[in-house]
C-alpha cells in the first residue's frame, strides 16, 4: 500500500517537474532574458521564482499557458541523457554554472518545432525526475502570479487533476457569491457594476448629509463667538475653538469645508487647540490673506481663505 502511494506522489511530482522545465523555456521565450531564482517541485503543484522587473500582463500569463498546454497536448518526448560537462556545454544546457556539477552530468531535452510561435527547444541539466512524454502531464493552470522580491516575480501553477480542481474551486466560489448577491454567476459583472453605481451615490449622500451635520453645529456655535480684538470692529465675524467632543468624529477638514460652504452667511476663523486653522472672509474689502501675513501666521490659500498650522493662531484670537 505505501509502496503504490510513494509512486502516485513520484508520479505527481515527476509531472509538476517536466511542467517547470516548459515554463522556464516559456518564459524565456516571452520575456527574451531571465533567470531561476528558485523553484519548488511539489505533488502536481510548482512555483517559479524568477528575475523579472514588471508584473507580466494577464494576456501574456494566458498566451504562456495556452502555450505550455500546447506543448502538452502535442506529446513531446523528454529526452534523458548522460554526457560529460564540455559536451553538455556545446548543447547551450541550461544550468548554474556557478555550481559544482560532476564529471557526468545528466541533461534533459524537450524538442519540438512547428512554427516560430509554439516552437520548443528546452535543454537543462537537471538530476530530478521527468515524465516520459509531455502529454503525460495532461494540463497545466496558472494560479499565482507575484511579486517575492525587487526584480524578483513567482509563477505558482498546478498540473494534472488539480487543474479541474482549481477549476471546480473558482466555479463553487462564483456560486456562492452569486448566490450572496442574489443573482445567476453570468449575471455578477452587472450586478457588482450596480453595486458600485449604487454605493457611489449613497457615499455623496452621507458625506453632503454630513457637511449640513456640520453646518447646524456651526450655528448653533453662533451665539457665543465673539470678534477677535485684532480684527476690526467692521467685521461681522466669528472665531470659532474647534471643540472635537462637540463635533464628534468629524475632522477639521470636513468641518472647514462645511464651513466654506457658509461663507457666504458669516466672515470666520476656526481654529484647534492643536494650531490647526482656517479664515473665511465673505466680504470683498476684508482680505484674509492680509489678516493672516499681518499676524504672522504662516498660512496658505487665497485672498478670501487661508488655512494652515501655526500654534501662534491661539494668541491671535
Ligand atoms: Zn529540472
Amino acid at each position: 500500500m505505501k509502496l503504490s502511494v510513494d509512486i502516485i506522489q513520484r508520479q505527481a511530482k515527476m509531472r509538476a517537474h517536466t511542467a517547470t522545465h516548459l515554463l522556464h523555456y516559456g518564459l524565456e521565450k516571452l520575456l527574451w532574458s531571465t533567470k531561476q531564482a528558485w523553484s519548488l517541485v511539489d505533488n502536481d503543484l510548482l512555483r517559479f521564482d524568477f528575475s523579472c522587473k514588471d508584473p507580466i500582463s494577464a494576456w501574456d500569463l494566458q498566451m504562456l499557458e495556452s502555450t505550455i498546454n500546447s506543448w502538452i497536448q502535442h506529446g513531446v518526448t523528454v529526452n534523458t541523457n548522460e554526457m560529460s560537462m564540455d559536451e553538455a556545454k556545446e548543447t547551450w544546457a541550461k544550468a548554474f554554472f556557478e555550481d559544482k556539477y560532476g564529471d557526468t552530468v545528466r541533461v534533459v531535452s524537450i524538442a519540438w518545432s512547428v512554427d516560430d510561435d509554439l516552437d520548443l527547444h528546452s535543454v537543462e541539466l537537471c538530476g530530478g525526475i521527468h515524465v516520459g512524454n509531455t502529454s503525460d502531464i495532461w494540463a497545466f493552470k496558472i494560479i499565482e502570479h507575484s511579486a517575492v522580491a525587487a526584480w524578483i516575480r513567482r509563477i505558482s501553477a498546478v498540473t494534472w487533476t488539480k487543474v479541474a480542481q482549481e477549476a471546480h474551486s473558482y466555479e463553487s466560489r462564483l456560486h456562492s457569491l452569486a448566490q450572496r448577491l442574489d443573482c445567476q454567476p453570468k449575471q455578477l459583472e452587472e450586478k457588482i457594476e450596480k453595486i458600485l453605481g449604487d454605493l457611489a451615490h449613497l457615499q455623496a449622500d452621507h458625506a453632503s448629509l454630513q457637511g449640513k451635520i456640520i453646518c447646524t453645529h456651526l450655528d448653533e456655535f453662533h451665539q457665543e463667538c465673539e470678534l477677535p480684538s485684532a480684527w476690526s470692529a467692521r467685521w461681522k465675524g466669528c472665531v470659532l475653538n474647534i471643540s472635537w467632543t462637540d463635533l464628534e468624529h468629524h475632522s477639521f477638514k470636513e468641518v472647514v469645508n462645511a464651513a466654506k460652504w457658509k461663507r457666504t452667511q458669516r466672515n470666520r476663523i476656526l481654529y484647534t487647540n492643536e494650531g490647526n486653522f482656517a479664515i473665511y472672509t465673505w466680504t470683498w474689502d476684508l482680505s484674509a490673506k492680509d489678516f493672516a501675513k499681518q499676524q504672522g501666521l504662516k498660512w496658505g490659500g487665497s485672498d478670501q481663505f487661508v488655512q494652515g498650522k501655526d500654534e501662534k493662531i491661539k494668541e491671535v484670537v
